[in-house]
């Protein structure tokens, strides 16, 4: 069975995409093995949440069924595109889209409205003041390139609503639950019973953010300080991505097995929980 299949039914994330060009053998023993989380996996999550509740009070909604399910990311997202739109800065933005062959799914991190266009902010915690190398720039690189790419894509109508509920198998005319609509309409907030109402109202507020920013920040925070270690300005190239994204997908697709890392590295071995299972 292809890994695509086989491991992401549901669509492939731009974190797996990251994790892949870290190091694609890794990526598949995660899938396989049992996964050891990390200190520094938990600090950097409870680091998002926190620059998350600085925007929004963060509700607990329960969904009943897979188009509540999907209902509560495109609230989130018509939650943060609102309040992009009206204080010009939102955080956790869930996104969807086709590149090339595959279905990919993400949240960006941060998203801000400077002079007159949307600008695309990634923050990476650091566990220590040093600065990351190459390797993890490249990783931290194509995310923010995927973001904008998935960001452009609903913004010009290039993936649509109807796009979305077909990948998850979703009829276009089925409603929310009544259980799971009680609970909106607790919190205050309206809502369609329509999915596919939803899903266009969704992204009718994406088309509304200004033209996307081509320069795209990645900061890296010191996670005892939160103190700023650096900045980097990454320029948007779509050629470039998309070459990257043919080879990476061909992985999916089960065209080649998974890669393990070059000679040149090696490094990363003694950083991967995996060492020992990897001949
Ligand atoms: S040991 Fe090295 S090559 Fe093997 S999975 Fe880990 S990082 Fe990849």
């Amino acid at each position: 069975m292809r890994p695509l299949s086989k491991f992401r039914p549901n669509g492939v994330s731009v974190t797996d995409l990251c994790s892949q060009i870290w190091c694609e053998k890794q990526l598949e023993f995660s899938f396989t093995k049992k996964r050891i989380v990390t200190k520094e996996m938990k600090i950097g999550k409870s680091r998002h949440i926190s620059l998350h509740q600085e925007l929004v009070e963060i509700i607990e909604i329960e969904p009943k069924t897979r188009v509540d399910y999907l209902a509560v990311k495109l609230i989130n997202c018509q939650d943060a595109i609102k309040s992009f739109l009206t204080d010009y800065i939102a955080r956790e933005i869930p996104v969807w889209g086709k590149l090339r062959s595959l279905f990919i799914v993400g949240s960006i991190d941060e998203l801000k409205i400077r002079g007159n266009q949307t600008c695309l902010i990634d923050t990476k915690t650091r566990h220590s003041e040093s600065i990351p190398s190459e390797e993890q720039k490249i990783t931290n690189r194509l995310q923010v390139l995927l973001y904008t790419l998935l960001l452009k894509k609903l913004k010009n109508s290039m993936f649509t609503p109807r796009n979305l509920l077909k990948f998850y198998k979703i009829r276009p005319e089925s409603d929310i639950s009544k259980y799971f609509k009680k609970q909106i309409i607790s919190t205050g907030k309206q809502i369609d019973n329509n999915i596919l109402n939803i899903t266009r109202n969704t992204f009718d507020l994406i088309k509304r953010i200004p033209p996307i920013s081509k320069a795209l920040t990645i900061r890296y925070d010191y996670k005892g300080t939160g103190k700023i270690l650096a900045k980097e300005i990454v320029v948007y190239n779509e050629k470039k991505l998309i070459i990257t994204l043919s080879d990476l997908e061909k992985y999916w697709h089960g065209k080649r097995i998974a890669r393990k890392v070059p000679e040149s590295e090696k490094f990363k071995c003694r950083f991967c929980q995996y060492e020992k299972d990897c001949k």
